[in-house]
């Protein structure tokens, strides 16, 4: 098994330049709280205290902000190219005319930031009416602020969007779920393996009033602990869980039971189950520390894609892949699309394109640390590219 070097595969989708952000009265206020509630109840778990970062109704980050982008916190792969969104939005299509084109389909998208990914989506649908006619686009988004975002970026775009806070409310249609970054939003557990047990990692209260790392009791889970055992892996070794995929496997495992369904599921992460620690916090486009600013910067963990294929094959979903980023966009037509935008272009926009398409595919960028891994019900024929290969 091996161990990751977290800042060494730091996402480059979400890390780039510039300097770090003041930290805001709303982190400020977050950070009270959580202490009270250390103070009041002992130390709290990563995965709480990720989830409060994140999530919090008033001071959580999501919650209070719009973070993506050159001038917010972290871009992401549709921010970085309109070609990202069409090419998947085209691979929704294969997909729908794959299970023979049923009606009415739900494109679903999972945590769609600025709504960027399913703009370029529609465009790309024009050149199907077909399509477009028989489509409506359910957005599950829990943040206020993003909701907001998208319902200015997508209101013109001529196809019907609803949103939904979480997939379970999803309308019961044949439906086609895209979901990039937002599996490694969900919060993880960390465990420590520490004389032949786990312990949950947690958060306390330093000595000078700051947020620290702390291990809790022994877990008592016997096949988390056998598990353990076979790792044969020193004292300290940390182990990532993440129980809001499991919770989302099985949401969309019962989907595919009732109703022709297909996902793809882009992210960073890796392919095998490794154990060390990948929570990372990144603000302005630089690391930060994750338990400096609670609720002002973005908090994040590299994908377990073993992880996830595994509990998907549970709940009776057919998995493909990961397939690494760059395969997968090349696979679906990413240079064609690249040449026909330059076609069009002035000199210095063809610089643009090409340099934001090949920052998708370079393996030194988003082209092997991202990958792609495709979900279907039972009985459809396997997505694009997939089934080429
Ligand atoms: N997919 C977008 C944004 C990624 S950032 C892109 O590629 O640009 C993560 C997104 O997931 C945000 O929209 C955030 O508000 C949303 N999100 C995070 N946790 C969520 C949850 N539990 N339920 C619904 N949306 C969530």
């Amino acid at each position: 098994m091996a161990h990751l070097a977290r800042k060494a595969e730091a996402s480059p989708g979400r890390v780039m330049k510039a300097e770090r952000a003041p930290h805001s009265s709303k982190s400020t206020l977050l950070a009270a709280r959580l202490k009270a509630r250390i103070a009041r109840n002992g130390p709290i778990s990563v995965a709480d205290y990720m989830g409060a970062c994140l999530a919090d109704k008033d001071a959580g980050y999501y919650s209070s902000r719009q973070p993506i982008g050159a001038d917010g916190d972290f871009i992401t792969a549709p921010e970085v190219s309109q070609v990202f969104g069409e090419l998947l939005g085209l691979w929704a299509v294969a997909v729908w005319q794959s299970m023979g084109e049923p009606k009415p389909v739900t494109v679903a998208e999972l945590g769609p930031g600025r709504g960027s990914l399913m703009l370029d989506a529609m465009r790309a649908w024009r050149s199907v009416p077909e399509f477009l006619d028989n489509v409506t686009v359910a957005l599950v988004e829990t943040s206020p602020v993003l909701r907001e975002a998208q319902r200015t970026a997508l209101y013109d775009a001529g196809v019907p969007v609803q949103w939904h806070d979480e997939v379970g409310g999803l309308p019961q249609h044949p439906s086609i779920l895209i979901a990039n970054e937002f599996v490694d939003a969900l919060p993880v557990r960390q465990l420590v393996w520490r004389e032949n047990q786990w312990r949950e990692r947690c958060v306390t209260i330093a000595s000078k009033g700051g947020f620290a790392f702390c291990e809790g009791a022994p877990i008592a889970d016997e096949p988390l602990q056998a598990f353990g055992q076979t790792l044969n892996e020193p004292d300290g070794t940390i182990l990532e869980i993440r129980p809001g995929a499991d919770a989302l496997m099985s949401a969309l495992g019962a989907r595919a039971q009732a109703t022709p369904f297909a996902g793809l599921i882009v992210d960073y992460g890796h392919e095998q189950t490794v154990c060390g620690d990948t929570l990372q916090a990144v603000s302005r486009h630089k690391f930060a520390d994750p338990l400096e600013a609670p609720g002002d910067v973005d908090l994040t963990a590299h994908v377990d894609f073993a992880a996830l294929k595994d509990t998907a094959a549970a709940q009776g979903l057919i998995a493909y892949g990961p397939m690494p980023q760059g395969a997968f966009l090349l696979e679906l037509g990413l240079e064609a699309r690249r040449d026909q935008l330059c076609a069009s272009a002035t000199a210095e926009q063809r610089q643009d394109i090409i340099s934001a398409t090949s920052r998708l595919v370079d393996p030194a960028a988003m082209g092997i640390l991202f990958k792609a891994l495709a979900l279907t019900s039972q009985g459809l024929a396997p997505p694009p590219p997939f089934g080429d290969i």
